[in-house]
């Protein structure tokens, strides 16, 4: 497993992150027993970042982490969790909820410290809160040693230009700007970069588009891009290549991104991911693929 700096943290973390939001039943329900055993492999490869949010599963996927994570070295892992979301469209950025949600999330997680907590989809509520309010509110958090790093996550990228002209975050989380089918995230890296905020990648598979099993029935993206994706994996299964090796491979090159987080349920994923990221590129196969992407 390859590690890199996280912006101006001083962590050092696994090239992959493990998605917690699959730990939470969004794609299908899961079997515990499997979803634990997947994260006790993932870290057994050396997978030292985990995320997950109050809104993912309703809490489930907090819970199934906080008892998966027991009995493992704290210190190994580095852990994030989210505040602001906590349904479809249930938000709540306010700086009481932020503490009420950090001590109950402290708590579903079994740990009395998060390393990374994040505004989680700041793009649904007004960005002049998130400043003035929900950004101060995890930065007293972090002052009083519950948590290490703070940033947010969300789709749009002028959110990230603006809060990071606005408040001195520690990191971002961007999902589905770097994959196959939309590389835009590069257009902010090199700001982002230059102001040493950690850059953390989400989503390499499209949410489930560009895997053989689809996307799920709620992926909010367009049907054209559902089409595309679907035929990108069938032009693929034509010619012998699984479309996931690319995909994965391609969304972890960037030399600004520390990190490229993807859900993983069960064992068999964990094993396929990281031998993938170990295989070495087949350009010709990438690059016909992002001209039918383009
Ligand atoms: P993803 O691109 O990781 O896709 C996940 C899907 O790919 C799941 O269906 C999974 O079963 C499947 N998959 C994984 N490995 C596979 C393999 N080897 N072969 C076939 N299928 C495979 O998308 P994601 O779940 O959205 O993103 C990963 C994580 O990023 C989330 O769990 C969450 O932690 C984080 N995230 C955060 C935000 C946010 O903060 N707003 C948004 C999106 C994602």
């Amino acid at each position: 497993m390859k590690y890199n700096f996280l912006g101006k943290t001083n962590l050092q973390i696994s090239e992959i992150g493990f998605g917690g939001s699959g730990l939470g039943g969004i794609y299908g329900a899961i079997d515990e027993k499997e979803a634990i055993e997947a994260v006790h492999l993932a870290v057994q490869k050396g997978v030292n970042y985990f995320d997950v949010s109050p809104y993912y599963g309703i809490t489930q996927a907090e819970s199934v982490l906080g008892k998966a994570l027991e009995g493992i070295d704290r210190k190994k892992i580095i852990l994030s969790t989210k505040v602001g979301r906590y349904g479809y469209n249930d938000f709540d950025f306010s700086a009481a909820k932020v503490n009420k949600s950090f001590q109950e999330s402290a708590k579903r997680l079994k740990t009395d410290y998060i390393d990374i907590l994040l505004c989680h989809d700041i793009e649904f509520n007004p960005l002049q809160q998130v400043i003035e309010e929900t950004l101060p509110a995890l930065e007293r958090l972090k002052k009083e040693g519950k948590v290490r790093f703070i940033g947010v996550s969300g789709y749009p990228l002028d959110i990230f230009v603006e809060i990071c002209q606005a408040y001195p975050v520690d990191l971002i989380l961007s999902y589905q700007r770097y994959c196959l089918f939309n590389t835009s995230l590069s257009l902010i890296l090199p700001l982002l970069h230059e102001k040493g905020i950690g850059i953390i990648n989400a989503s390499p598979l499209g949410m489930g588009m560009l895997t053989s099993s689809g996307p799920p029935e709620w992926h909010p993206a367009t049907e054209i891009l559902k089409r595309k994706c679907k035929e990108a994996v069938e032009l693929c299964q034509t010619q012998g290549i699984n479309l996931v090796n690319l995909a994965l491979k391609f969304s972890t090159t960037h030399p600004y991104i520390s990190t490229t987080l993807v859900s993983m349920l069960n064992s068999f994923q964990v094993n396929e991911n990281i031998r993938i990221l170990e295989e070495r590129w087949n350009p010709e196969s990438l690059n016909k693929i992002l001209v039918f992407f383009s």
